[in-house]
């Protein structure tokens, strides 16, 4: 593999397996299983296996190892393996790396659905201890002899805060824990997480990289001793690998995730100085502002305010659905990372689960309003969601 390529082009090219055809476009196998010429072949090939020689879907697939290979390229990881689902990836991970008696630190302000695999995880003897993981020194003071991981999203849904990738893993490092960052936010465009000092990343394919909003994936990322060694066996044995189906279509992605991610950036950038200080707005919060409380971080760390941006309306939940009402470009969905703008309001959907404490602790305000910016034109957005405040 030709290791010194640009990202875009690596996004292009990286990881295709050509088949005796030649085709151009990367092949979809949708095939779970693989013809032996032989006994003695389907004896060897279980006692091991190579590179193009493949079992099962669930164990891998040619088109799933495409994307797998095209990953770990961008990422800068040694191996990569591709998942059902976002929370296949995340769940995956962390059953790969604990046991009972083993200690996890996380970040309180986590996706809901990573919080119950912790709760899952603690109902199995495994000590998990939350923490406000933007405070760099909570990581240092949480962790001690038993920590074996600490989890964290590099850029929190739906708040965004930005998570200093190098502190904490300094203090997992001091234990010898692992770092698990959860990148769907920053996308792996503006991912730097692996030269900072994560162990282990882990994406939702579903946001950013199918970029479409058609296909359920996830992926993790590391060292091939973790990924070809417990994650592996782990993640086959319990049927969480990607469909052949779903890694062509991530596959397609990839190709323009770093055009549609700077271009949604662009775009998020835009509407973010075009609203900030609005009257109708306790706060426009976006990473690349320079009043962002993580703003320097953020662009240390991902050398962008990424594609997300949040709007507090002043006068809470009423305001905030005749601002949702009015749009007329961007979509009221719960999706994130699609090429079409996408308005949330997470403390009556995604994070309604939550009691009004904790929903508070994290910043989900009742005004709160989060945007996935997708690759319109900007100044269609910037007039869509002014002329929506307008409107309020
Ligand atoms: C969406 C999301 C997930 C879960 O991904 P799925 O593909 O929906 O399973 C996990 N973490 C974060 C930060 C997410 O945004």
């Amino acid at each position: 593999m030709v290791k010194d390529w640009n990202t875009r082009t690596k996004l292009v090219h990286e990881g295709i397996r050509r088949s005796q055809y030649g085709e151009m476009a990367e092949a979809l196998f949708l095939t779970q299983g693989f013809a032996y010429p032989s006994a003695e072949v389907a004896e060897a090939r279980f006692i091991s296996s190579g590179p193009d020689e493949f079992i099962y879907a669930r164990y891998g697939n040619p088109t799933t190892r495409m994307f797998e290979d095209r990953m770990s390229a961008i990422e800068g990881t040694e191996d990569a393996f591709a998942t059902a689902s976002g929370m296949a990836a995340v769940n995956g991970a962390l059953m790969a790396l604990v046991k009972a008696g083993d200690h996890i630190v996380a970040a309180r302000q986590m996706f809901g659905s990573c919080l119950h695999v912790l709760k899952v995880l603690s109902q199995f003897g495994v000590e998990i201890t939350l923490i406000d993981g933007a405070v760099n020194e909570n990581w240092a003071a949480a962790v001690k002899e038993n920590t074996k991981v600490c989890l964290f999203e590099s850029v929190s849904n739906p708040g965004l805060e930005v998570i200093d990738i190098a502190a904490v893993a300094r203090a997992a490092h001091s234990v010898g824990a692992m770092v698990v960052v959860d990148n769907a936010f920053a996308s792996p465009i503006f991912s730097r997480a692996a030269e900072l000092g994560a162990d282990v990343i882990v994406y939702s394919a579903t946001k950013h990289i199918d970029g479409g909003g058609r296909a359920l994936g996830g992926v993790v990322l590391g060292r091939k001793e973790f990924v070809r060694g417990p994650l592996e066996t782990y993640l086959k044995h319990t049927g969480g690998a990607m469909s052949p189906f779903h890694a062509w279509i991530m596959l397609n992605g990839l190709t323009t995730l770093d055009l549609r991610v700077r271009a949604q950036a662009a775009n998020a950038e835009a509407v973010a100085r075009a609203t900030d200080h609005h009257p109708k707005l306790a706060r426009a919060i976006y990473p690349g502002l320079e009043d962002h409380p993580q703003h320097d971080l953020a662009m240390r760390q991902m050398g962008s305010g990424g594609t997300m941006i949040c709007l507090d309306l002043k006068d809470g939940k009423a305001e905030a659905f005749r601002f949702l009402d009015a749009l007329r470009i961007v979509t009221i969905s719960n999706n994130l990372g699609d090429a079409k703008s996408i308005a949330t309001h997470p403390a009556t959907t995604t994070h309604k689960n939550l009691s009004d404490e904790e929903r508070a602790t994290i910043g989900i305000t009742p005004g709160l309003v989060r945007i996935s910016m997708g690759i319109e034109d900007r100044d269609d957005l910037v007039a869509d969601i002014l002329g929506a405040l307008e409107a309020v």
